[in-house]
C-alpha cells in the first residue's frame, strides 16, 4: 500500500519512530549520527534506515551521517506537525480524562481545546482547566473554535453515531478509541487505537520464549 506521494504504507508507519528516536538525540544535543550508530540504536538495520530515508530524498551524506536537528524537522513536515491542531475529546470517562491529563501532546502540538461529555454530572467539570461541554453545544464549539481532531472515547455502542455528527460538523480526522469501526467519507481520516493489541503481542512473544 502506498500513500498519495508513492511512499509505501510501512515507511510511514515507521515514521513515528524515528522522529521519536530523534526526538531524543536532539533533546541530547546530539548534531549529527551515522546510519550505522542510528541502526544500532533503533535496532534495525542501516540499510532499512537508508532505504526508509530515500523515500524523502535521502537527508543524509556521504561521511557525514544525518544532521538531526535537519532530519527532525524534515520527518516533522512530513508527519504534518508544522502546523498546529486543535482537537476536542468526547467522552469524559476514565481513558478520556487520561488523555487530557497527558501534557506531552499539547507541547507537540496538538491543542485540546474542549472536552464533551452527554452526562449532566460530568459538564461543568474542569479537566486540566478545560471545562467539559454538553453535547449541545459541540456544532458552534466546532466551528467557533476551528477545530480539526477529534478524540472519541465514549462507549462503542455511541461512537458510529458521534461520528457521523463529527463528520457533518466538519471535523477531519478522528482518533477512534472505542473499539468499532467508523463509517466516514474518504476525506475524513480515522485511526482506530486499540491497546489491547499491544498487549496480545506481548502475550504472544512471552509465550514464544517459553516454548
Ligand atoms: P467510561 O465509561 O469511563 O467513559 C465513557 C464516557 O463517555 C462517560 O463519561 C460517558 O458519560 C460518555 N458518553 C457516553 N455516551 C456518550 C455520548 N453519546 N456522547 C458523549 N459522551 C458520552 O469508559 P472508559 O473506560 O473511559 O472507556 C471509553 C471508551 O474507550 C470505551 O469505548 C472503551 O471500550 C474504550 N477503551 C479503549 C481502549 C483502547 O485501547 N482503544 C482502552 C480503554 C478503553
Amino acid at each position: 500500500m502506498m500513500d498519495g506521494k508513492g511512499i509505501p504504507r510501512a515507511v510511514i508507519e515507521r515514521l513515528p519512530r524515528y522522529f521519536r528516536y530523534l526526538g531524543d538525540l536532539r533533546d541530547n544535543h546530539v548534531e549529527r549520527i551515522s546510519s550505522q550508530d542510528l541502526s544500532v540504536l533503533m535496532q534495525v538495520t542501516a540499510s532499512q534506515i537508508r532505504q526508509d530515508l530515500n523515500h524523502f530524498g535521502g537527508f543524509g551524506q556521504q561521511g557525514y551521517g544525518y544532521n538531526v536537528n535537519f532530519l527532525y524537522t524534515e520527518i516533522s513536515k512530513i508527519l504534518g506537525l508544522d502546523k498546529k491542531h486543535r482537537l476536542i475529546l468526547i467522552g469524559a470517562g476514565n481513558l478520556g480524562q487520561a488523555l487530557v491529563n497527558y501534557v506531552t501532546f499539547e507541547t507537540r502540538g496538538f491543542n485540546i481545546r474542549g472536552i464533551f461529555d452527554i452526562d449532566p454530572k460530568k459538564q461543568g467539570l474542569l479537566i486540566r482547566n478545560i471545562p467539559v461541554l454538553p453535547m449541545e453545544e459541540l456544532q458552534s464549539f466546532i466551528r467557533d473554535n476551528d477545530i480539526d481532531i477529534a478524540v472519541l472515547t465514549v462507549p462503542k455502542s455511541e461512537a458510529v453515531g458521534i461520528a457521523e455528527l463529527l463528520v457533518k460538523y466538519g471535523i477531519r480526522g478522528i482518533w477512534n478509541f472505542a473499539h468499532t469501526d467508523l463509517n466516514v467519507p474518504k476525506d475524513v481520516v480515522t485511526v482506530n487505537v486499540h491497546l489491547y493489541d499491544s498487549l496480545l503481542n506481548l502475550s504472544y512473544q512471552i509465550n514464544e520464549r517459553e516454548e
